[in-house]
């Protein structure tokens, strides 16, 4: 099974693409969590990502389509994937298609931009394994501390309302037009957000099930 997630900054498609990823055993990849794991550590991938990622500007597509490539290789990926944040404009999914690669589902998961500034504002991001949590709606046991590794949990650069609402002109302009490209395809469904995350799972899960009983 080949998942994509798709939807604003913000959106809860890192949180949905983690619960399916544990549901059916296969990798949820990430574009972004790959990208703040190579600026944490400094390589050459990561500092020439930092100017892009921090200002809340896509990172060039020949960058992000190498990257993707070669994590799609790996062997966790044989049995399927989740990609969540890729592609993220119509180049990217081209590239996609020419790497032979069919999406079995796109699922968008649809927030308005007002809820959207309002959720950033109070996401914290584990700095060790990546998982999310939010001060008021999913926040970890014990605060600044994550559930899972008990690293740091830290406020991310671009979640600053100036840079979100960068990011959010980003996604209209550039990843919004792949809602037109994966309907043409037939493998777009739209989820609803919803303020619970749970409920956004039920109607994530119950879409995927739609796509394997067939
Ligand atoms: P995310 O965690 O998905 O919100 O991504 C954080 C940042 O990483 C984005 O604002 C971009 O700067 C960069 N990024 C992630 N995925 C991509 C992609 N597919 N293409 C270009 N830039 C990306």
């Amino acid at each position: 099974m080949k998942l994509m997630f798709l939807g604003a900054p913000g959106a809860g498609k890192g949180t949905q693409a983690e619960i399916v990823s544990e549901k059916y055993s296969i990798p949820a990849i990430s574009t972004g969590a790959l990208l703040r794991e190579a600026m944490a550590n400094g390589t050459e991938l990561g500092t020439l990502a930092k100017k892009y990622v921090d200002s809340g500007s896509l990172v060039p597509d020949e960058v992000i389509i190498g990257l993707v490539k070669e994590r799609l290789a790996e062997k966790d990926c044989a049995n399927g994937y989740i990609l969540d944040g890729f592609p993220r404009n119509v180049s990217q999914a081209e590239a996609l298609d020419q790497m032979g690669i069919k999406l079995d589902l796109v699922i968008d998961i649809h927030v308005s931009d007002e809820r959207i500034v309002k959720r950033m504002s109070g996401r914290r991001v584990c700095k060790d394994c990546g998982r999310s949590y939010h001060t008021e709606s999913s926040p970890s046991k014990v605060e600044g501390v994550c559930d899972v590794c008990n690293g740091e949990l830290l406020f991310r650069k671009d979640d600053d309302p100036v840079v979100v609402k960068h990011r959010l002109e980003v996604y209209h302009e550039q990843t919004e037009p792949l809602i037109n490209y994966y309907s043409k395809k037939g493998v777009l469904v739209t989820v609803e957000g919803q303020e619970e995350k749970a409920e956004t799972t039920k109607l994530t899960l119950a879409e995927i099930d739609k796509v394997r009983n067939k």
